[in-house]
């Protein structure tokens, strides 16, 4: 039998399938989708066989064997590769990228070097300063430790003694797959002889009397640290019993849980508002068909669509079928997974990036060993390798984090539709602002659309008021707070009221300016202006780390107008406290976060009512349901208008809408106050009528306009090096063999510089394409990548390319 294999060694030459001959001993285990270890070249290197084949193109006789088998079982299922495929045509990457991204970390290889004595017969030979590193000829030495710990005496010597042959270096292929472990104790004997044996035991043997009884009434095996706080006995009581052949001891696999120690009460699920029932309904009628169908859920914030994915789930479970839900960033909105384990408790494993690998890896399992039939996760989650899903869903479907911007750059919601197709299964995008793409989808009835337009309850919409910050300049208000903001914010206080005080940062750090000639504080190694620091008194790249003290003189005019410009979060509790004194400020952003689990505390705290205001940045905008939150302050709402990025309207509408859903969800009514400096805005307007639909039809006006999507589709093609002209060079040469290849109605633009023209004294150029139908465009890009697959392994060029799009940077 011929194993088909995809080599752990990304470069386009190796990006395609090998031959390896599948040994006897593995005939009946290696199957396709398992993991193993070949030779290649002269290493040895990690693959997955995805075929198998009775026959090779290639003789027999020049093809190697497969060397190991990773695994028992296969991690990826056969539907896992077909859509690997799928994927890696689609994001036009390496087969073996694409393989690797649908496994958790832990499971990727790990490749190392061990040194060994080259046979007894060379113990003689060693020299005395290394001969102490080993322990003996059958025990090697970590070659990675050797060079990071060892002297440089010892490295020396050990270069000679590998030349001489006395020690040997042997490449291994290895998985940084750990299982945790516990030794357990369990009885050898029958009940009966186990009485016996008790009778035996002297009347001064109380502990021994104990312990066996203990296993007299248990049978299974237990933990050994279990016991001992059970029965307040000793490992050396264990240890006598071990030693008479009447219990034994073992290890056994325990599961990491990341929820352990939390009690999740488990909740009912409640009876449906009439939109939710209709919209679950309508849902179900699909699920029940076994007919794949996209919906689009837009519902307003507080309407109540977790409910609704709850039951679609709970249905789709009582069918023996299995749902993935995606939540953005996981760890943000730990009150998602709460409402999760408290429906589905022990039947939901949870992916998402705050587990450590070990953990990760063992909810991964649960999933594969069928232990559970919910994965609730982040963007990865969407490869859970379930085999009978039913359901997958796609909660805030309009977020960019469920686009990976690595190879394979690949979107979410792509996977979802490709998966949920293969299982003839619903797919639910849900939002209350649905990206302009899945909305226009909706529209043209490639997606089902549901709309959910009240909120729960009949809660009302928060009532948004609009601050023009140019106008408190102008009377003269020279803080960070309109006196609209501040007035609200001391009625809530006094009512003991809750308030959530938005930043948003994105794009809008803190910097350096002189007032007198306008120099900014730029990196030297990217076209990118430093961020002030206020910890350590730094300034600093958020893209290459470039570290600088900060001038007391402009270096650009000798002045002394050197000033800070642009708010964090810390700069608005200082103000905060001055203005309001008593105030409790809980704030949420990278630093306070920083630690695993520090982000749920602080939440907790919030919802403790230890806190009067939380202050964040995007991390607080999504998920919060508290019910004492009736006003919600958005700082600098149009600091993200000016990014330069087509989306950066539709960012700014969704983001403000998704922050000024958190007010007012439950008995209380809420307001929201938003400062802008450009009150005119329809992102901003649109916010304040709560009018999705507004919002879309405006934006899609200046997108038809402008030729962007949903009414073309792009790829971006960038092109960086070090030297500025060959990166123009190459990005001239591949624009003009664009235009000689696709279609006339296909635009392409470029070459351009990026708009951060140098990041890591790396200069960036683009390509972009947009076209509405591009037949030949997978293969052009192909070509292109081929073209310059020789230059890019030699030099430091780089070519990628985006297929969709999503960081225009
Ligand atoms: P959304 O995700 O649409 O913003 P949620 O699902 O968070 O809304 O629901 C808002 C609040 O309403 C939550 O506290 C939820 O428990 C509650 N809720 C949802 N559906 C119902 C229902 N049918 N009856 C009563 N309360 C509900
Ligand atoms: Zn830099």
């Amino acid at each position: 039998m011929i194993g088909k294999v995809i080599v752990d060694v990304p470069t386009n030459q190796t990006d395609r399938l090998f031959d390896y001959i599948i040994p006897e001993v593995y005939q009946e285990t290696v199957v396709p989708g398992i993991r193993v270890v070949v030779p290649f070249g002269p290493r040895k290197v990690q693959g997955f066989v995805v075929a198998l084949s009775e026959t090779s193109e290639y003789e027999l006789h020049k093809l190697k064997p497969i060397e190991e088998l990773v695994d028992v079982t296969p991690p990826l299922t056969g539907e896992l590769l077909t859509l690997a495929e799928w994927l890696k045509e689609k994001s036009l990457s390496f087969y073996i990228a694409v393989l690797k991204v649908m496994l958790p970390a832990a499971m990727r290889a790990k490749y190392k070097k061990e040194l060994w004595i080259n046979g007894e017969e060379q113990l003689p030979q060693l020299p005395h300063t290394i001969a102490s590193i080993f322990t003996d000829t059958k025990t090697p030495v970590d070659w990675d430790d050797l060079q990071k710990n060892g002297n440089e005496i010892q490295r020396k010597e050990i270069a000679k003694a590998v030349k001489e042959k006395i020690l040997l270096v042997k490449p291994v292929v290895g998985t940084q797959e750990t299982k945790k472990k516990r030794v357990i104790v369990e009885p050898v004997l029958s009940k009966e002889e186990l009485e016996i044996r008790k009778l035996e035991l002297s009347k001064g043997a109380k502990k021994q009397q104990e312990l066996i009884h203990f296993f007299i009434e248990n049978r299974d095996p237990i933990p050994v640290t279990e016991i001992i706080e059970k029965l307040k006995t000793s490992r050396s009581t264990i240890q006598t019993l071990v030693q008479k052949g009447i219990l034994q001891q073992g290890e056994i696999e325990v599961r990491r849980d990341p929820y352990e120690g939390r009690v999740f009460t488990p909740s009912e699920s409640l009876p449906l508002t009439d939109e939710q029932g209709v919209v679950l309904q309508t849902i179900l009628k699909s699920l029940q068909s076994g007919k794949h169908e996209t919906f689009l859920l837009r519902g307003v914030t507080g309407s109540g669509k977790t409910e609704v994915y709850l039951q679609a789930i709970e249905k789709a479970l009582s069918l023996g079928k299995e749902a993935i839900v995606l939540v953005p960033e996981i760890s943000l909105t730990p009150q998602m997974v709460t409402r999760f384990k408290e429906r589905f408790g022990s039947e939901v494993a949870v992916l998402h990036s705050a587990l450590s690998k070990g953990e990760k890896y063992d909810e991964w399992r649960r999933i594969r060993e069928k232990e559970v039939k919910v994965a609730v996760g982040a963007r990865s989650a969407i490869f859970a390798p379930f085999e009978n899903l039913g359901m997958i869903i796609i909660d805030e479907e309009h977020e960019t984090s469920y686009k990976q911007e690595e190879s394979p750059r690949y979107h979410a919601r792509d996977v979802a539709i490709e998966r949920g197709k293969y299982y003839q299964c619903p797919v639910i995008l849900g939002s209350a602002t649905p990206s302009l793409e899945s909305f226009a989808r909706a529209k043209k009835g490639v997606y089902h659309l549901v709309t959910m337009e009240k909120r729960v309850n009949d809660v009302k919409m928060p009532e948004v008021t609009i601050t023009d910050m140019r106008e408190e300049l102008r009377d003269g208000n020279r803080s960070m707070f309109s006196n609209v903001l501040l007035d609200a914010m001391k009625l809530r206080l006094e009512r003991n009221e809750q308030i959530v005080l938005f930043l948003n940062r994105r794009g809008y750090s803190t910097f350096i300016m002189c007032r007198d000639c306008g120099y900014v504080a730029e990196c030297p190694h990217c076209d990118i202006s430093l961020t002030y620091h206020r910890a350590n008194q730094s300034l600093q790249c958020h893209y290459c780390g470039h570290m600088e003290t900060i001038p007391t003189r402009c270096p650009g005019c000798e002045g002394d107008s050197i000033r800070f410009f642009g708010s964090g979060t810390q700069k608005v509790e200082e103000e905060l406290v001055k203005v309001l004194p008593d105030v409790r400020v809980i704030r949420m952003d990278v630093d306070t976060t920083r630690k695993k689990g520090s982000h749920e505390k602080l939440l907790d705290k919030f919802g403790r009512g230890e806190g009067d205001v939380l202050l964040g940045t995007q991390m607080i905008a999504k998920g919060l349901d508290f019910p004492n939150i009736t006003l919600v302050g958005v700082l600098a709402a149009d600091s993200m208008l000016h990014l330069p990025d087509f989306r950066s309207a539709e960012r700014t509408f969704q983001l403000l809408t998704q922050v000024s859903g958190r007010a007012g969800r439950h008995e209380k009514t809420g307001e929201v106050i938003v400062q802008t400096y450009t009150p005119e805005h329809y992102s901003i307007q649109d916010v304040q009528q709560h009018d999705f639909v507004s919002f879309f039809q405006k934006e899609m006006m200046i997108r038809k306009q402008r030729g962007y999507p949903p009414y073309y589709f792009l790829a971006l093609i960038h092109v960086s090096d070090v030297e500025l002209t060959n990166v123009v060079d190459v990005t001239e040469k591949i624009a003009k063999f664009l235009r000689t290849r696709l279609s006339e109605t296909t635009m392409i633009f470029g070459p351009v510089a990026s708009s951060i023209p140098r990041i890591k004294d790396r200069y960036r150029y683009q390509c972009m394409i947009k076209y509405k139908v591009e037949p030949k465009l997978t293969e052009t890009l192909e070509e292109i990548i081929k073209t310059y697959q020789g230059e890019m392994a030699r030099s430091g060029l780089s070519i990628v390319i985006d297929t969709n799009p999503y960081m225009m940077l």
